[in-house]
């Protein structure tokens, strides 16, 4: 099923009822396509959860439309859209088993709807079988895992064969082995199911990883929309640049001069066509290259060994980051005694922005 999103606008008011409304969702406009999961993403109160309450129908729009393929939700309340929701704390009861928690949404079907007591199970043991949640199905929540409880609500949610899939931080409450294994988990029922499916996440390797499309929002406005590995190669603005990636992008200031790239005296890159002006760099922890004669110096800190690369801690004083986190190939030995390493630069993992409006500054790669 389609997702559209039409000026989808959502403002609350000010709670003091001095200052401005707040405008948790600005003016979002997106096409879902079907059987795609998407990845909303971005810093504490951009908007996410406002995004996916509007489109559940937990929350009316100020302004906008959603549709789902041809059909008008906006005004359809939660439970005539046919979404499955899936929240942070899953929300079991505690007093029902598994099997019951799954079949509750069935039992409250009625009319035409309605399900003999045969199907349910029917259905019930299909989702079960799913999320392979299917041995445990006489077990209370609180004789589960986390991860498991997490499936029985994902189970829940996929019973009444919903439209859209609706996740708001799913993964949460879970430890770090398990949010992995659990993510993969979701991306394998998703693509079984093929249902659209929208994952809200404020951790961006978590959206990278399973999400066929990202949505990066600030404030509740979309910086950028596309495919996980274009949008971190091709970052619209600093914003972007600097929220995808672990370790982050390295920041500095600098100037570009006879197309020449400067940080502080050295010129560190070539940028055909870009103008005399003060800029912002985004320098990617991949897009330095340990080089003798190189150009850009840093001031070594430490070198820490990751197995297959290394990481290399160093310092400069144009960077903006609290020092600069390099990642090299674990062969290419640094030598850990040395006061300064230099670098040449990958150009493509090099990114310039305005220095006003924080936008990309575009220049050719060789
Ligand atoms: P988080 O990751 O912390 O959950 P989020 O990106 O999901 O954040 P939202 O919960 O959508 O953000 O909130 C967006 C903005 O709207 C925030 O500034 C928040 O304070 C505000 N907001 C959300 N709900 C309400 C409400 N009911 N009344 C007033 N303001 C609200």
């Amino acid at each position: 099923m389609k997702v559209v999103l039409e000026h989808l606008t959502k403002r609350f008011p000010n709670r003091n009822k001095k200052g401005d409304d707040v405008i948790a969702v600005n003016d979002f406009t997106f096409e879902i396509p079907d059987g795609k999961l998407i990845g909303l993403l971005g810093p504490s109160g951009c908007g996410k959860s406002t995004t996916l309450n509007l489109i559940s129908g937990l929350e009316t729009p100020t302004s906008g439309k959603i549709f789902f393929g041809d059909d008008d939700v906006t005004r359809l309340p939660p439970e005539n859209r046919g979404v499955g929701l899936v929240f942070q704390n899953y929300a079991l009861y505690p007093h029902l088993t598994v099997l019951e928690n799954i079949q509750f949404p069935l039992k409250n079907l009625r009319g035409d709807k309605k399900l003999s007591k045969q199907k349910m199970l029917e259905v019930a043991m299909t989702v079960a079988k799913l999320v392979q949640i299917d041995g445990l199905l006489e077990r209370k929540p609180s004789e589960l895992s986390g991860g498991q409880q997490q499936r029985v609500a994902i189970a829940r949610a996929l019973v009444k064969l919903p439209r859209v899939l609706l996740m708001d931080e799913p993964l949460s409450n879970l430890d770090a082995r398990l949010r992995l294994q659990t993510r993969e988990e979701i991306r394998r029922i998703q693509q079984k199911t093929g249902i659209t499916t929208i994952f809200v996440t404020h951790d961006q390797d978590e959206a990278m990883s399973i999400s066929d499309m990202i949505v990066v929002m600030k404030d509740g406005v979309v910086q950028q929309i596309g495919q996980p590995q274009d949008v971190y190669d091709s970052p619209v603005n600093l914003f972007v640049a600097t929220f995808l990636g672990t370790p982050p992008i390295n920041v500095f200031d600098g100037k570009v001069n006879n197309e020449q790239l400067y940080i502080g005296d050295a010129a560190v890159c070539a940028v055909p066509g870009v103008k005399d002006q003060p800029v912002i760099i985004g320098i990617r922890p991949e897009g330095f290259n340990l080089d003798v004669q190189g150009s850009f110096e840093v001031y070594l800190h430490r070198v820490e060994v990751m197995g297959r690369d290394t990481s290399v801690v160093s310092a400069h004083p144009a960077c903006r980051n609290e020092v600069i986190r390099s990642i090299i190939p674990a062969k290419n030995k640094v030598d850990k005694t040395a006061k300064t390493v230099r670098f040449t630069l990958s150009p493509e993992k090099v990114f310039l922005f305005d220095a006003e409006t924080e936008q990309r500054i575009p220049f050719p790669v060789e």
